[in-house]
C-alpha cells in the first residue's frame, strides 16, 4: 500500500502514518489496522491485531465527524484491554490489566469474547455452531502450512514441474494450438488439496 500511495513505511511495508493515522502530506487518506506502522503510548510498535485495527476504525469514523463538525479531534491512543491466547484443546491463558487466568476459564472466557466481538447475531451463532461442531468431532479450526508434504505445488504437480517449457512459458501453450496454459498460481489454486 506504501508503495501504491508513494508514501514512507516501516520494513513490513505498513504506511507511516501521523498521530491522527493520516498519511503525511494527503490529511484525507488515513491508513489503519495491519497496514499501518503506528505506535503505542510506550512509544513501541502497536502489534498486527483485531484491537488495535477496530480501535483505528473507531478512531477514523469519529475524527471524521468530528471534522464535520469544525472540531480537531486528538491523536490515536490505542487502550491495551488484555490478551488471550489458546494453549490447547481447552486451555488458555489471559491478561486483562492484573487480571490473569489460566485453564479452562479462560479458554471459555477467549471463546466467549471471540463469539461476542463478532458482528451480528448470524454471525455469531454461524461461528458458535462451527466452533462446537469442531470441538465434537476433533476436527482441527485452523491449518497450518508447515512445509509437508502435500502443501506444494511440487507435491501436487509433478508433470508441471518437470516440464521446464511450461514452467518458462506460463500463460502460454508450449504447442501454440491449445488454450493458454493457466499461471502456475491458478493451477495451484485448482488442484492443490484444500489449504484453511
Ligand atoms: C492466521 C491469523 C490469526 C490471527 N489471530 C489473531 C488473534 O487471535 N487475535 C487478534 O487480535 N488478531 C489476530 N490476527 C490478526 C488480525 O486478523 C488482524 O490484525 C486484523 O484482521 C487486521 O484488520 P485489518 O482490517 O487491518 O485487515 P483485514 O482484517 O485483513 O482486512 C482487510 C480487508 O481488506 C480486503 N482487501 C485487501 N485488499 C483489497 C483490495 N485491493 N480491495 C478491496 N479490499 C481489499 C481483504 O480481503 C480484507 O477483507 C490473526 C491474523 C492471522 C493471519
Amino acid at each position: 500500500m506504501a508503495e501504491w500511495l508513494a508514501v514512507d513505511s516501516d520494513r513490513a511495508g505498513r504506511v507511516n502514518v501521523q498521530t491522527n493515522l493520516s498519511v503525511p502530506g494527503h490529511p484525507n487518506i488515513f491508513v489503519i489496522g495491519d497496514a499501518a506502522a503506528t505506535t503505542g503510548p510506550d512509544g513501541k510498535p502497536l502489534p498486527g491485531v483485531a484491537p488495535v485495527a477496530k480501535q483505528q476504525g473507531w478512531y477514523v469514523a469519529n475524527l471524521l465527524m468530528a471534522r464535520a463538525a469544525g472540531k480537531t479531534p486528538p491523536a490515536f491512543r490505542y487502550r491495551d484491554f488484555g490478551s488471550m491466547a489458546t494453549i490447547g484443546r481447552k486451555r488458555a491463558v489471559a491478561q486483562l490489566g492484573a487480571f490473569k487466568v489460566s485453564g479452562l476459564p479462560a479458554w471459555l472466557l477467549w471463546s466467549l469474547a471471540h463469539v461476542y466481538f463478532l458482528i451480528g447475531f448470524r454471525n455469531r451463532l454461524a461461528v458458535a455452531t462451527n466452533w462446537a461442531w469442531n470441538y465434537v468431532t476433533f476436527q482441527r479450526g485452523t491449518r497450518l502450512i508447515t512445509g509437508i508434504s502435500g502443501s506444494r505445488i511440487e507435491d501436487v504437480m509433478p508433470v508441471v514441474m518437470t516440464a521446464p517449457s511450461m514452467v518458462a512459458d506460463v500463460g502460454k501453450d508450449p504447442s501454440g494450438r491449445g488454450a493458454p496454459i493457466p499461471l502456475r498460481a491458478e493451477l495451484h489454486r485448482q488442484q492443490s488439496p484444500q489449504h484453511a
